[in-house]
């Protein structure tokens, strides 16, 4: 490449590149741009609108298949964010975080984007068109990322049992939303549990496991599907949705026997390439106790 008397200017941009730490857990938080306004706009359905949900799931399986195998090991979602966690191996643009970030940012809203027709079928989509932030924070342990993804499903617990009760008292109590903020204000989890059983009829516990403890997405290794005793109608409809569009969702799964200590690198290298070329699933579950981590050891390591 010639040089040209203008190149002085690019020792301005990589003076000022930020190389994310290496060897720690890349979290990468995107999160709707005035969602609030967006939500309205196209009339989601209140407190949960589930196919944007679902739309919300397939973006980011698309950021999956994008960016292949090697780099995300699990995904989060809730609400109108998704957080993706990079291997602590990760060596995608020499870990540029600026580059990291928008990239993700970009796969996740084009096909958001593109994808919005499937899932909001008589819904067309209207300006100003959804747009995503994002950020990048490094964790050094998994006990980090561990408290990391239990601080966003605790959120979603907190948020939606708040806006399941919120929502209740407007829609099935007639009440103004400034009454029932009002009405809520001050109240634990257990008296709004109580307000939607005694005056609604409604067991919070029944709620959609999609809206309770949002969605976790990552690769399927070695694991096998099994059907479980409460399956309820609605998870059903929304297996077969997600299957036409050639993703996977399980109910539960089983661990690989070996742990990933004590291996060649030639072994490690073909359980990589396994690992990539697992399918990728999306699970509506407890990610705060154990019992998930320990069933799938190769997620986070
Ligand atoms: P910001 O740009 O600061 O993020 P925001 O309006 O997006 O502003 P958030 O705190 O991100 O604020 O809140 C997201 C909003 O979108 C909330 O009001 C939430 O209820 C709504 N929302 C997101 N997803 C859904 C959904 N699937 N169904 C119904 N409402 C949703
Ligand atoms: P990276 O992901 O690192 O950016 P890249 O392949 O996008 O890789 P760039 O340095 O950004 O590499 O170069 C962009 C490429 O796209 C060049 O090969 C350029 O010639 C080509 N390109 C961009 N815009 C046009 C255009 N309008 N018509 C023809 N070729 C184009
Ligand atoms: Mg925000
Ligand atoms: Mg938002
Ligand atoms: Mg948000
Ligand atoms: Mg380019
Ligand atoms: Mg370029």
């Amino acid at each position: 490449m010639a040089n040209s008397k203008f190149e002085y200017v690019r020792h301005f941009e990589l003076s000022n590149t930020t190389y994310l730490l290496p060897n720690t857990y890349i979290i990468i938080r995107i999160d709707g741009r005035s969602f609030h306004r967006f939500t309205t706009l196209h009339s989601f359905t209140k407190p949960n609108d589930s196919r944007a949900l679902s739309l919300m799931n397939a973006a980011a399986v698309a950021v999956f298949h994008d960016l292949g195998g090697e780099v995300i090991s699990i995904a989060y979602g809730v609400s109108d964010e998704f957080s993706f966690i990079l291997r602590k191996e990760c060596n995608l643009f020499e870990r540029r975080e600026a580059k990291l970030v928008s990239t993700i940012v970009s796969i996740f809203t084009a096909y958001y984007i593109s994808l919005w027709s499937t899932y909001f079928p008589s819904q067309p989509l209207q300006r100003p068109l959804p747009t995503f932030d994002g950020r990048a924070v490094c964790y050094p342990t998994i006990e980090n990322v561990r408290d990391y993804l239990s601080w966003r499903q605790a959120d979603c617990h907190i948020n939606n049992l708040y806006n399941t009760t919120f929502w209740a008292l407007i829609l099935k109590g007639g009440m103004t939303p400034q009454e029932a903020e009002k009405e809520l204000m001050g109240t634990l989890a257990k008296d709004k549990n109580e307000i939607l059983w005694s005056r609604f009829g409604v067991n919070y516990n029944n709620e959609e496991e999609m809206f309770k403890k949002g969605s976790v997405v990552y690769r399927n290794y070695g694991a096998v599907p099994e059907s479980s005793a409460d399956d309820k109608s609605d998870d059903k409809e929304m297996d077969s949705e997600i299957k036409e569009k050639g993703v996977v969702e399980l109910t539960s799964m089983v661990s690989p026997a070996e742990a990933q200590k004590g291996k060649s690198r030639s072994q490690q290298k073909r359980e990589a390439k396994k690992l990539a070329k697992a399918e990728v699933v999306i699970e509506h579950v407890d990610i705060i106790k154990d019992a998930f981590w320990e069933k799938r050891p190769w997620i986070l390591h």
